[in-house]
């Protein structure tokens, strides 16, 4: 097989079980650089991209790599070297389906606008509508033709991978679209407090707020983040306020409606729940089989009917697992130079496990954590103070409240058996660490995959 394509063919499992970010983040811009003797050396941008997946993703490649070329013995990382093999041919307009399917398959650089962070891969044209998020679509082609005086705010809310990302790009592109001139700004709530810090710490409060009032739609994701977090809420209030008055559109998604994200401040919530909210729900079979359709045609790839209904049968909830899916069946079937049948799709899916309901519990986490630093688990729990145990510890504590929201004498208790205000303190200096550096951001996510794998 072509390096090439077994790389991109490791990218496509890779993918698959790492999130979004973590995949953009470590496995965008690296390439497979020689593979000999059995060995894959894959080149990396940087130090710390090479650092990183040496010790945090080395297994995970490895097996990704051997699923797919068993005689793969061992993987390597470099920095920066060219790849050694031809680039696989762009596209041009009269290649074959299967070509151009192939050439989609590859991870695509994002073409991501530097100004307004759009990405013009999502757009309404393909956007499939259904039951399920008809109401959030329908209110998002609104007030993109009335911006500001329709429903401000619009808030959409729904659970992962259903389509919510997708939405509010589409909906700053179309504003664009329609008007070339509008300042859109779309963001994550994550990235507005990561400014925030930024501009507080730097004294450029000032050009910070002047920024944000200059825009004509703010669009921000996951805003449930900013929940816990006063000094965000506060500026984001004031924010809110001025663009509000000024009919400047304000778009917001998030995972659940205002009145359940439980530490946000009386004010945001009754502003947040101030003009439309709408919700997209997981969509039902046919639905999820006209998408399925939707992608298949997108890469201009044949899959017959009653493959993508197997897949749409399979995947029930979250629409980027669809997608993924069928992207399986597809690289699968291109490597192998095959059409897909029922009996390899089956294969297919068996290897894919749907997290349509992520759940865990207090073991789970210690693992995670024990697994991730590379130590004891018994040394969380028992009374060690040894120095390479404190801040695994404290990483357990933070997460243990995080994600199963226990008590903190529970907590101090269950770790090292100390009092609450060890473990709050170790809440607040985690959860600060969080807020403020991304690459330790990337580190807690790392660990919440393992927990949730
Ligand atoms: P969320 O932000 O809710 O977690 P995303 O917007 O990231 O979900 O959607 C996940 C994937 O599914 C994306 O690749 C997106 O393009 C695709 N997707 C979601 N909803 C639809 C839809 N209605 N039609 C077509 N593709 C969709
Ligand atoms: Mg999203």
């Amino acid at each position: 097989m072509d390096p090439r394509e077994l790389w991109q063919a490791a990218l496509g499992e890779i993918e698959l079980s790492i999130s979004r970010a973590n995949f953009i983040t470590w496995f965008r811009s690296t390439d497979i650089n020689l593979f000999k003797d059995g060995v894959v050396f894959i080149s990396t941008p940087n130090g710390f991209t090479k650092e990183w997946l040496e010790n945090k993703y080395n297994k995970l490649i490895l097996k990704a790599l051997r699923n797919i070329s068993p005689e793969i013995r061992d993987v390597q990382f470099i920095i920066g070297a060219k790849a050694q093999f031809k680039p696989l041919p762009v596209r041009r307009k009269k290649e074959t389906p299967k070509a151009i399917a192939k050439d989609q398959l590859r991870f695509e650089e994002s073409t991501v606008d530097k100004e307004t962070n759009l990405n013009n891969r999502y757009s309404f044209d393909n956007f499939v509508v259904g039951s399920f998020n008809e109401l959030a679509q329908a209110a998002g082609r609104a007030i993109s033709k009335s911006l500001g005086t329709l429903y401000n705010p619009l808030f959409i809310y729904g659970g992962v991978g259903l389509g919510k990302t997708h939405l509010l790009q589409a909906i700053g592109n179309e504003i664009i679209k329609k008007n070339a001139s509008k300042k859109v700004k779309y963001l994550s709530s994550e990235k507005y407090t990561t400014e925030l810090v930024d501009a507080i710490s730097k004294k450029g409060m000032e050009s910070f707020k002047e920024k944000y009032r200059k825009i004509d739609a703010l669009i921000i994701d996951d805003i449930q983040f900013i929940g816990g977090k006063e000094k965000t809420q506060e500026e984001f209030f004031h924010t809110f306020n001025t663009l509000h008055q000024q009919n400047k559109q304000i778009v917001l998604s998030s995972d659940r409606p205002p009145k359940a994200i439980s530490t946000l401040t009386e004010r945001l919530r009754s502003r947040f729940e101030g003009g439309m909210i709408a919700d997209i729900t997981p969509p039902d079979f046919e639905t999820r089989l006209a998408i399925i359709k939707a992608k298949a045609q997108e890469k201009s790839f044949n899959v017959a009917d009653d493959i993508l209904e197997q897949i749409a049968n399979y995947i029930q909830t979250n629409i980027r697992e669809l997608e993924g899916a069928l992207n399986r069946v597809i690289a699968t079937c291109e490597m192998t130079n095959s059409v897909p049948t029922l009996d390899t799709t089956n294969k297919i899916l068996a290897r894919i496990v749907p997290v349509s309901k992520k759940i865990t519990n207090f073991k789970n986490i210690i693992k995670a954590v024990a697994e991730f630093y590379d130590i004891n688990a018994n040394e969380l729990l028992n009374r060690s103070r040894k120095k390479e145990i404190v801040h695994p510890r404290q990483v357990a504590m933070y997460l243990i409240r995080e994600e199963l929201n226990s008590s903190y004498p529970f907590i101090g208790e269950k770790l090292g058996g100390r009092d609450h205000t060890t473990a709050m303190y170790a809440y607040d200096k985690i959860n600060k660490r969080v807020e403020n550096s991304n690459s330790f951001k990337q580190e807690i996510s790392l660990i919440k995959e393992r927990i949730y794998s």
